[in-house]
């Protein structure tokens, strides 16, 4: 386009130069593919975990339990002392939780609820004064984005609680778009459908035969594989990116089709 606004004048790949990104849950699985990614695109990055220790090489540790506010709002702190500049929060720290309503009691519901849900809403409370700091007249370089999963909508069988949880996460991610879209501030997520991490390997490990209950799961996904924790690293860096600059309240499903496609006829 020649009036310079078309697509070709866009940051593209995704560069995250000068930027600063916080991820939480980056010292492992998808949190920690996608600090890699954001550290290798030109960002700072700062992976807050209640263990660090897995933090990429080259990203910046602080060791926090989201489910602290205390922790949290102190950790946020630190994180952007040391970047100088908080342009990305990746809010992705979450816990699973297996059984129908009859199989967690309210104590479990409220841990679960308190890492997935408030988790989420205290990291944003600690970052928005520092994101809101990043704004700038280039439009699109400041967002948060959070890892939802398809259990927010999909009606899984034996996942009542963290289907509710991520239920949670989808709406808080709309109205947060919603109360920041004239701030400059973007707020989107992804929903991850199986993907192939030390999490679903801890699950698969409780199996007898845990190499056929991996055989087992990959065959009953559509691409007949899980999809990897570097594919959904990718679409939370796309959404992050300066590039996606007109997307905001948007979930990004990255689940190999689980939803929406329907491989036998009805
Ligand atoms: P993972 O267990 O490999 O990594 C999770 C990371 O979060 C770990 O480093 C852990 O230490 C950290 N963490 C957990 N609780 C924390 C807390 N209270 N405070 C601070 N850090 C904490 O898991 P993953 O598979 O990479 O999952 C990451 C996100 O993706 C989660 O929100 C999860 O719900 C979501 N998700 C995963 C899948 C999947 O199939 N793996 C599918 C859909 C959504």
């Amino acid at each position: 386009m020649r009036d310079g606004t078309g697509p070709e004048r866009l940051p593209w790949p995704a560069d995250f130069a000068g930027m600063g990104a916080l991820v939480t849950g980056g010292a492992s699985g998808i949190g920690a593919a996608t600090a890699a990614l954001l550290l290798a695109r030109g960002a700072r990055v700062a992976v807050l975990d209640r263990d660090p220790s897995g933090a990429p090489a080259g990203t910046i540790p602080v060791r926090a339990d989201v489910g602290s506010d205390a922790e949290v709002r102190d950790a946020v702190e630190e994180a952007v002392r040391q970047l100088g500049s908080l342009h990305t929060l990746v809010g992705n720290a979450g816990i699973g939780a297996v059984g129908t309503v009859e199989d967690n009691d309210d104590g479990e519901w409220r841990r679960v609820l308190d890492v997935n849900v408030l988790g989420l809403v205290r990291t944003a409370r600690a970052a928005l004064p520092h994101l809101r700091r990043a704004v700038t007249g280039a439009p699109g370089r400041v967002s948060i984005t959070h890892t939802c999963s398809i259990a927010a909508t999909a009606g899984l069988p034996q996942r009542a609680l963290y289907s509710a949880s991520k239920g949670a996460v989808l709406s808080l991610t709309l109205a947060m778009a919603a109360d920041h879209v004239r701030e400059g501030i973007r707020v989107n997520c992804v929903n991850p459908g199986t993907a192939d991490t030390p999490w679903v390997g801890r699950l698969l490990d409780r199996a007898d035969d845990p190499a056929a209950e991996r055989a087992a799961l990959n065959a009953r996904q559509p691409m007949g594989r899980m999809v990897t924790a570097a594919e959904v690293a990718a679409a939370i860096a796309h959404l992050a990116s300066p590039a996606a600059s007109g997307i905001t309240g948007s979930a990004l499903a990255v689940d190999g089709g689980m939803q929406g496609l329907r491989l036998r006829p009805a």
